[in-house]
Order: structure tokens, then C-alpha cells, then sequence
């Protein structure tokens, strides 16, 4: 029944079919939330022996003394255990505190203030521009904001970024100083960055002091059997002449604790004596118990890949529910195309264009809290609004079926509105 081949009449009477539908829904007293992508508490119970650790361990292998100050770099053997996963060498990733986001903000605030290696000048001393793909991730979009950096929306292709439209934007504008990405598993689109994009991105003609932000929050995050492997960035900035383009960060927020991981950051030597010299000033070092901790618990890289593989089995056949409803409720009416990701946290649906913010609006009324319209493009401004993330990973199964039933009736009626809007 493809909403778009039906008469006004045959529209108005699945409308009124659907708003039986919604009063039912919303006489159902719901309180359900698939805004954002947290762990479930199942997951988090496999992660419950750190609660038990360091023990009355505190010195690392090294036999550095974890309770005290210093080792702002982070416990090395952390950085080996990880390094592999995201496709850097352990010299260059730093083990850090417990949000990447943070260290995301603190590069920024740094580049602002400071200037990063290789520029003239600080940035804030002139205009500044980050490129953002989108649909992209709203936190990121929250920082530049948040600092009056102007935010320059870019496509998300398949592959990753428009890498063609990002060429010319900063061939042309030296002002343009950064750009967020998500590499594996995008947060929204379930994305991964292909190895010919990565490359035309890092070999870009841009401002010596442009900086890519390879946020890999989602590198090790697979609901497949063959994941993609990491890519190598920094070797391929090194390679393309640009060793300090390329700012790599992850975290184990959703590997162990959301909030009480440890956080990463991957960079040219260069790049991380410049972080570290600013980090030393606002920190005399990292939660090292922690860092200890996690160590103790992931000795080696393979031990994080088979804990990955467990929340796997949590989460996929989550994924797989919220697409047979998808399926099962939106795919005849033509009203909307979802994505249907290999990995990460998000399903990210376009409903009808202009229907977003109506199907968010109809679900909270309906006790159904949906990530707000627009909230994955900068500025929250969707130009089509379309665009919905879904995040299935929290709810339990019984939930996300009734949040996702009446997420896909909201998203109809919401059609069906203008459909017939657009007749009369
Ligand atoms: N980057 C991306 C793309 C994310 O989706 C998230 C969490 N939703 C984060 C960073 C936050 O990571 P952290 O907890 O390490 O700050």
C-alpha cells in the first residue's frame, strides 16, 4: 500500500485507520525512551568483574604506583592492549580519562586558544569552520557550537563523507579548521569510512592547521561476523604529506562502563606532545586505578574482541526487532527508508520529508520519547526534516517492540497528514 499511489479518499481513510491507532496508543499510559544510545544494563553486567578490581593491585606492569599523581600519558600497556583495535601504533595513542568527548572538547578549546601545531595563530583569532557530515552526531555538533564555530553540513555518502564536496570547501576557505567524523559504524548512519575516502581526505589541499577528528567510538562495536578492519590513518595522513592532520580518538564507554571507561587518544608525535604540554595543565594525571583496572580485565587485545562479541549477542537481535517492525509496518506505505547497519548503536530512519519533527511531536504525546528532529545536523536544522535516529540498544525487547510499533503508526499518520495536506 504505497501511500503515494492512493486517492485522497483511500488517504483519508488510512488516516482515520491510524488515528484509532494513536488514541489507542495514547490511552496506553506509556513511558518508553529510545533517545540515545546507552548501554542496557545487560550489557553493563558484563563488564561487572571491574567492580571487583584493581584488588589490592595498584602498581602497573611497568611498576609505576597507580595511586599517585603523574603519568599524564596514561598507562602504556593500556595503549598496547587498544592500539590494535583502532589501527594505531601504541607510541602514538595516549590512555586518558574516562570521555572522549572531553578530550574532543579539549582539542578544540587548545586549537582555539592555542593554535594547533603548525599554525600561525590561534584559531579563535580569525573566523573558524568544521566540516560536518550529516546526519552526524549531535554531541559533536554541541561542542563547536557551543565555542561559535560555524558548522558546514556535508553529505554522508555510503563510503563515508562527499570527500569531493570537502575538497573544494577547503581549497577554498583557509578558515575551514576542522571537521568531524565517525569512521566505523557512524553514528547515525551506521557508516563506515571506505579506505579511498580516508585517503582523499587526509591528502586534501587544506589550511595547515585544519584537523580532522577520526572520533572511532564505534571501531570495535560489530553486529557482524567480519567486521571492517581499522584503518591505518595516521600512516595514511603521514603518507599523503599531512602527519598531523588526523586527531583519532575512542573510548571503552560502551565496551565496559558508559561514563567510567577509559578514553583514547591517537595523534602524530608532534600533536601529542602539543595536547599533553596543555593537559598537564589542567590535570596532574589520569585515573590510573581505572586504567589499572581495565588492564586487569582486558590483558591482551583479543580478550576486548570477545567481549565485543558478547554485546553482540545482546544488541543484534535488538537491531534485528526494530528492522522487522521498520519492515513489517513502514516498508509498503514508501514513506520512509532506514538504514540497516553492520554495527555501532543507531538505525537511522528518513521519514516522509517534512514529517520529522511531527512523528517526534505525536510519539512524545504518546509517551514514546524519540532523539529530537534535527538533533543530528548542526544547529539542529534538518533542511528536509527527515531524518529520526533510533537508538534500540537500552529498552528491553518488550519495550522496544511497543516503542517501535508506535514510533512506525506516528510516522505514518504523520505521512498521512501531509499527503493530504499537499492534495487539499
Ligand atoms: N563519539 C560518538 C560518535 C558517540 O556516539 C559517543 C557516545 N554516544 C561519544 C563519542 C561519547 O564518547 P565518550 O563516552 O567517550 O565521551
Amino acid at each position: 500500500m504505497n501511500y503515494h499511489s492512493k486517492s485522497p479518499a483511500e488517504l483519508r481513510d488510512i488516516r482515520d485507520d491510524l488515528r484509532v491507532k494513536y488514541r489507542e496508543l495514547q490511552a496506553a499510559g506509556l513511558k518508553l525512551d529510545i533517545t540515545r544510545g546507552k548501554p542496557s544494563p545487560e550489557q553493563l553486567d558484563l563488564s561487572n568483574g571491574l567492580l571487583h578490581l584493581p584488588g589490592d593491585e595498584f602498581r602497573g606492569p611497568s611498576g609505576i604506583d597507580c595511586r599517585n599523581y603523574g603519568g599524564v600519558s596514561g598507562l602504556p600497556e593500556l595503549s598496547e592492549v587498544f592500539a590494535p583495535l583502532f589501527g594505531i601504533d601504541p607510541a602514538n595513542l595516549i590512555a586518558a580519562g574516562n570521555s572522549s568527548l572531553d578530550l574532543m572538547n579539549d582539542l578544540t578549546v587548545f586549537g582555539l586558544l592555542h593554535g594547533p601545531v603548525g599554525a600561525e595563530k590561534p584559531w579563535s583569532s580569525g573566523p573558524v569552520k568544521f566540516l560536518c557530515p550529516v546526519p552526524g552526531y549531535d554531541r559533536h555538533f554541541g561542542v563547536t557550537e557551543s565555542y561559535g564555530i560555524e558548522m558546514i553540513p556535508v553529505p554522508m555518502r555510503p563510503d563515508g563523507p562527499d570527500v569531493d564536496v570537502c575538497t573544494e570547501l577547503v581549497a577554498r576557505d583557509p578558515s575551514i579548521k576542522g571537521m568531524w567524523l565517525v569512521p566505523t559504524y557512524s553514528n547515525p548512519t551506521g557508516v563506515t569510512v571506505s579506505d579511498e575516502v580516508a585517503r582523499g581526505l587526509v591528502s586534501m589541499a587544506a589550511a595547515d592547521d585544519f584537523r580532522i577528528y577520526w572520533d572511532n567510538a564505534y571501531a570495535v562495536h560489530t553486529l557482524v561476523d567480519e567486521p571492517p578492519q581499522p584503518l591505518r590513518i595516521l600512516e595514511l595522513a603521514a603518507e599523503a604529506g599531512h602527519p598531523d592532520r588526523v586527531y583519532a580518538l575512542g573510548s571503552t564507554s560502551k565496551i565496559t562502563f558508559a561514563g567510567a571507561g577509559v578514553a583514547f587518544l591517537g595523534a602524530s608525535k608532534a600533536n601529542l606532545d602539543w595536547f599533553v604540554k596543555y593537559l598537564s595543565l589542567k590535570t596532574i594525571g589520569p585515573d590510573k586505578i581505572n586504567q589499572l583496572r581495565h588492564l586487569q580485565f582486558f590483558p591482551d587485545t583479543e580478550s576486548v574482541r570477545a567481549h565485543m562479541a558478547r554485546h553482540r549477542e545482546i544488541l543484534a537481535p535488538k537491531f534485528q526487532l526494530v528492522l522487522d517492525i521498520l519492515d513489517d509496518r513502514l516498508a509498503s506505505s514508501k514513506i520512509a527508508s532506514w538504514t540497516r547497519p553492520e554495527g555501532g548503536y543507531f538505525i537511522s530512519v528518513d521519514v516522509l520529508d517534512g514529517t520529522a519533527a511531527r512523528t517526534v511531536a505525536l510519539a512524545k504525546d504518546a509517551g514514546i520519547a524519540l532523539t529530537a528532529a534535527g538533533a543530528t545536523f548542526p544547529y539542529g536544522r534538518d533542511p528536509n526534516d527527515e531524518n529520526i535516529r533510533i537508538a534500540p540498544s537500552y529498552p528491553g525487547t518488550d519495550e522496544l517492540t511497543v516503542a517501535m510499533d508506535g514510533f512506525a503508526t506516528c510516522a505514518l499518520l504523520a505521512a498521512t497528514e501531509v499527503l493530504l495536506s499537499e492534495e487539499s
